[in-house]
């Protein structure tokens, strides 16, 4: 990316969301000579959220771009394997991937701002906007002003949730139970046959993918490591809701806080999971210290551009998991933000090219997720999610599929 340009002198952004959004949008605004300031509503650094995630040329690519870099970014697999019930590989496909953790990306893309920019603690309230800037609010009376406000704070955005309240995420109708298991503590058959592969179980209608990441502190020492689970499971609205219960009998809206989850839903997850899954994927379902649920949502929006409020990564528009493309996207949000502020004089102009470029770029990825997601064969629509659906109910093609580098060169 070119340097500074003297327009961009003195134009400051405020950034909402000190995530991977938040992170890359700063990055790469600062690249182009913005001064950048993050706000982010947890009062503690964000550690240890999510787990693994999938890496794709695009997420290497903003990596690179944005100055975080891609040292030690995490595991490379060679191949994908699929399991029956018995644990037998029925199929695979040789795909080498680097699998990383939300951590690492973290640490490396906090790297790139100065702390004095990076501020926690503060929860944002309300924008005003007069057409030549923004004038924000956050909880304690704060208020800040600049020439943008970007809305990286995520699928559920309050930013988002002021300037367009009518758009809101639509649960898929299934959720994931998520959590990674110690290297360590694995039994040596799962070890041997499962830890270094990207793996797929398949029952009807359900998902199971594992894959290694980084340890604790991201260690990828042999023995250090963790292997990352995901469970998709099939749950109407209802149902959800009553999991969104927690162990003090409190109503969630969205989603229960991982140490709050009721244990008697654990307790059946476990009996689920020794009811279909082979060994060696029960030991890893039976072994997570702190299994936590997931709820999947689509969210796109007709416009990701407000005045002077632009909206990155989930905030524009959010995917369901099956790609492993969410912080690529991010990423990829982030600089054509910056690209489009840094060749254009008028700010006005550059938020309506990014719009103009980024926002049919979620549709089609969301509509991709969507795609995948047929597998789990909920709401099945049109003739085209029948299709899909029958097409994916063979493993081989689910490898082939889900969370391959690439997929959007058939949009192009
Ligand atoms: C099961 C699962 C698996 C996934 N796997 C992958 C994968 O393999 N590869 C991949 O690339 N992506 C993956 N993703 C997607 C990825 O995690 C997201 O796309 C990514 O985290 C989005 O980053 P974000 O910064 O836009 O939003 P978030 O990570 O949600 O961050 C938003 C931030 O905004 C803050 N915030 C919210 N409201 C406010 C407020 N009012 N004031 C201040 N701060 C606020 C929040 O505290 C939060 O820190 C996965 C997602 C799921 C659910």
């Amino acid at each position: 990316m070119p340097g500074p340009s003297p327009k961009s002198r003195n134009r400051r952004a405020i950034i909402i969301g000190g995530s991977m959004s938040g992170l890359f949008t700063a990055a790469f605004l600062r690249q182009i000579g913005w001064q950048c300031d993050v706000y982010e509503r947890s009062p503690v650094e964000l550690v240890g959220r999510g787990a693994g995630i999938t890496t794709h040329p695009e997420l290497l690519h903003a990596l690179e771009a944005s100055g975080a870099g891609t040292r030690e970014l995490g595991i490379e697999v060679e191949k994908r394997i699929a399991l029956d019930r018995e644990g037998r590989v029925i199929a695979e496909r040789p795909l080498r991937q680097i699998l990383t953790s939300w951590d690492r990306l973290q640490r490396l893309l906090r790297a790139t701002i100065d702390p004095a920019h990076y501020h926690l603690g503060w929860s944002f309230e309300r924008v005003e906007q007069d057409g030549g800037g923004v004038r924000v609010h956050f909880n304690g009376g704060r208020v800040e002003e600049a020439d943008i406000l970007v809305g990286g704070d995520g699928v559920r955005s309050t930013v988002r949730g002021q300037v367009a309240p009518e758009l809101q995420p639509i649960y898929a109708g299934y959720y994931i139970w998520r959590g990674t298991i110690n290297e360590a503590d694995l039994a040596p058959k799962t070890l041997k046959d499962i830890f270094p592969y990207f793996v797929f179980y398949l029952p009807p209608r359900q998902e199971v993918i594992t894959y290694p990441i980084s340890g604790f502190n991201e260690d990828l020492r042999p023995g250090h490591r963790r292997y990352n689970f995901i469970w998709y499971r099939v749950a109407d609205a209802a149902t959800l809701r009553a999991m969104n219960v927690d162990e003090r009998g409190v109503q969630h809206e969205f989603s229960v806080p991982p140490p709050l989850i009721r244990k008697d839903l654990i307790a059946q997850m476990h009996a689920d999971a020794r009811d279909i899954m082979p060994e060696v994927m029960l030991d890893c379902a039976m072994k997570i210290p702190q299994p936590f649920i997931t709820p999947i949502y689509d969210f796109t929006a007709p416009q990701i551009v407000f005045g002077r409020v632009a909206m990155t990564g989930d905030a524009a528009a959010n995917p369901r998991p099956h790609m492993g493309f969410g912080v690529a996207k991010a990423g990829n949000d982030a600089e054509a933000l910056a690209k489009a502020l840094d060749s254009h004089d008028d700010i006005d102009a550059a938020l309506k090219a990014y719009n103009a470029e980024r926002q049919p770029i979620g549709n089609t990825i969301v509509l991709h997720s969507r795609k995948l997601g047929t597998h789990m064969g909920v709401d099945l629509k049109t003739e085209e999610d029948r299709r899909m659906h029958a097409l994916l109910q063979d493993d081989g093609a689910m490898m082939d599929w889900i969370a391959v580098p690439n997929f959007l060169d058939a949009y192009r």
